[in-house]
């Protein structure tokens, strides 16, 4: 099941990049195995996945110690200051930077690790009171202080649209994070090149790549349903 859900992913990816005249290569997807177990993790890694998103960090680092080390770990969840040491030299990319008290911190524990932190800055796009991410507006101002920071390199921008019914309504959300990548390599801010865009889920990431996605994040519909009950 797992083997033709990936496929069908994939296949969809391919033809979103198609449609809207991309190179397949342009976009990279993130199986997104929260709350998933190991097993099922090892077994998408046996169809040939690597690149794994994860939003707990204690979550994180078990499936990390138990799986294979040539996996790429995103954590794409909210990150709190005091975690951050626990996974900073553990992942690819961290998705969610979103206040500069987290920025702080990821410098200063990648400093002592000797590491420079990949990161994607998180964008309430959909100004949503729920959501974790900054203002769009704010966005430019952070960039360029932490642009400073010498064991971060801001990489990108990531947001979390709203669940919807018809995917089409995200598609200004999508448009608007990659508008805002534009305006911000407009600046040519030193140590900063913004080229990743982290959009799109299982209910709306072929839009995300029409408006150009380089990673989506893909959970439900590689996995399957998330049982929450059951989570320890
Ligand atoms: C859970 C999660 C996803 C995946 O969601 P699906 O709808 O299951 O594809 C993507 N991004 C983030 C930040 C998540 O927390």
């Amino acid at each position: 099941m797992l083997k033709e859900q990936l496929a069908l992913v994939e296949q969809n990816i391919q033809n979103a990049c198609e449609k809207s005249g991309r190179k397949n290569d342009d976009v990279t997807l993130i199986a997104v195995s929260k709350t998933k177990p190991v097993e099922m993790l090892q077994e998408a890694y046996d169809l040939g996945v690597r690149i794994f998103g994860e939003n707990k960090v204690q979550e994180l680092t078990q499936k990390y110690d138990l799986l294979p080390k040539d996996i790429q770990w995103h954590f794409i969840g909210h990150l709190q200051t005091n975690k951050v040491k626990y996974i900073v030299d553990k992942v690819a990319l961290i998705h969610s930077v979103d206040s500069i008290k987290l920025a702080e911190t990821i410098e200063k524990e990648a400093e002592k690790k000797d590491c420079i932190a990949r990161i994607l800055v998180e964008v309430n796009v959909a100004q949503e009171d729920s959501k974790f991410g900054m203002k769009v507006e704010e966005v430019l101002p952070f960039v360029e202080k932490i642009s400073k920071f010498s064991h971060i390199k801001v990489e990108g921008l990531m947001t979390i649209a709203p669940f919807v019914e018809n995917p089409e309504e995200n598609r200004p959300i999508f448009s608007k994070l990659r508008q805002l990548s534009v305006d911000i390599n407009d600046k040519n801010i030193d140590n900063v090149n913004v080229s990743i865009l982290s959009m799109g889920m299982t209910n709306d990431y072929e839009v995300a790549i029409e408006e150009g996605a380089t990673f989506v994040r893909v959970g439900t519909g590689i996995f399957g349903h998330r049982d929450y009950s059951k989570n320890a």
